[in-house]
């Protein structure tokens, strides 16, 4: 399928933040081919899309989601993290039946698409009912699976034995013309033991794969690591070889300055959660000065119950402003540097090399961003406007992988109505309600 995409005003998200005006953008298949200002003799559309008075950019990256929670949404709100888990999560999660993820994950991606996610990374069970959802959806996602032998994870029933884990990361690389990754996942340091520690690093190396992590969220968490191992979970960590691996840890609210240094050092992508964090009174990571120090954080939702809905307008406005505030300096951090942890830093944390930046040969995963809403409208420089006064609404178009996903406004591989109707029967199942 051959795609051109006239009048697009581009902000491409490279180094230099070149915006490319009038632009005409041609998309083979799932990659982009050329971008110019006229139209190339060599390519011959199948469909025109007319991007006039739109911004086109990088699809947005959820880099922390666990997408089939959608079902828990606003069920347990006003908990600290370990009540929050043990009383109001975990017990409804050990009721999870396969069409449950399935029905939580066509919502969570549902959601997704129509606020301009193109990419995600998941921390969930039953993998087998997302890989559906993302298969019949078209959006590009990356999946971490736990290896759980003795700890507390496997307490829970939801991840594999090793030999499984194995097979999932491995036959699932690559899988739906390239839109799946795959990662391993360790919970926590709180939720899973030092022996398990040491194997999951062992596999990710093995594989080849990167490892996606809960690290150094609350208070709570560090103080219990340090009585436990003498260490910092970071430490934990470095100790266990899982910082040998390319790593994406989510939250890293509270660390010293020697593990921050660590995180450095490791080329760990941390990934600011601001909703998550704000809601469960964890704290405020300290981005603007991991970004000071070299660090290249990316940014995400967290599931939906914590915060509670997928959208990265909403967590891009909160980080441009939480960090001003709390640091009593405006320049703290800027438009900038949110977009591109929302894009280009995004698609290193979900190990998608080739997605984040509008250019050719890169991956076609693009928004189309309306500028005639009454919230942009004096419209002018795309930087300020996407993180200050856009709204996920104002999405118009959304590609992945070539594909259309949402023209107008109207999603095109998913019938909406359907994925509401289920998703509330699954949850009123899960909570006992009729
Ligand atoms: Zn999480």
């Amino acid at each position: 399928m051959n795609t051109m995409i006239k009048n697009a005003d581009i902000l491409t998200m490279d180094d230099e933040f070149t915006i490319l005006n009038n632009q005409v953008i041609c998309i083979q298949d799932n990659k982009i081919v050329y971008i110019g200002e006229d139209e190339p003799f060599f390519f011959l559309p199948n469909r025109i899309i007319n991007a006039k008075g739109k911004i086109v950019m990088p699809g947005l990256i959820n880099s922390h989601t666990h997408c089939a929670m959608t079902l828990m949404r606003n069920r347990s709100n006003d908990l600290p993290l370990e009540r929050w888990l043990s009383e109001g999560i975990f017990p409804v999660e050990a009721n999870l039946t396969y069409n449950d993820v399935y029905s939580g994950a066509m919502l969570g991606i549902t959601e997704m698409i129509k606020n301009g996610i193109t990419s995600y990374l998941d921390m969930y069970y039953i993998h087998e009912a997302s890989l559906e959802a993302i298969s019949q959806t078209g959006i590009r996602a990356n999946l971490s699976y736990g290896v759980s032998t003795s700890s507390k994870v496997k307490e829970l029933g939801k991840q594999g034995a090793e030999e499984y884990c194995k097979n999932f990361v491995i036959n699932n690389k690559k899988a739906f013309k390239g839109r799946v990754n795959t990662s391993i996942e360790v919970h926590s340091v709180y939720l899973v033991d030092e022996p398990e520690l040491v194997l999951s690093a062992q596999m990710a190396k093995e594989t080849d794969t990167l490892i996606h992590i809960h690290l150094h969220e609350t208070e709570t968490e560090v103080e219990n690591c340090v009585k436990k191992y003498g260490l910092t979970p970071i430490q934990v960590c470095e100790k266990t070889g899982i910082l040998s691996n390319k790593v994406t840890a989510a939250h890293t609210v509270h660390v010293n300055d020697d593990d921050m240094a660590l995180l450095r050092d490791r080329k760990v992508i941390p990934v600011h959660n601001p909703s998550s964090n704000m809601l469960l009174g964890s704290g405020f990571a300290d981005i603007s000065k991991m970004i000071e120090m070299g660090i290249t954080p990316a940014l995400g939702t967290d599931g939906a119950a914590s915060n509670n809905t997928l959208d990265m307008f909403k967590e891009m406005h909160l980080a441009a402003l939480i960090h001003k505030g709390y640091k009593h300096n405006s320049s703290a951090i800027g438009a900038k540097q949110i977009l591109k942890m929302a894009t280009t830093n995004g698609s290193k944390a979900l190990g998608f090399d080739d997605c984040g930046i509008i250019k050719k040969d890169m991956l076609a995963d693009l928004i189309i961003v309306n500028t005639d809403s009454i919230n942009m409208t004096p419209y002018h420089d795309p930087v300020s406007v996407l993180v200050y006064s856009a709204r996920a609404t104002d999405v118009d178009t959304v590609l992945v992988n070539g594909e259309i996903l949402m023209q107008n406004r109207e999603l095109t591989s998913i019938d909406e109505q359907k994925v509401k109707f289920e998703a509330t029967r699954a949850s009123k199942r899960l909570y006992g309600e009729k």
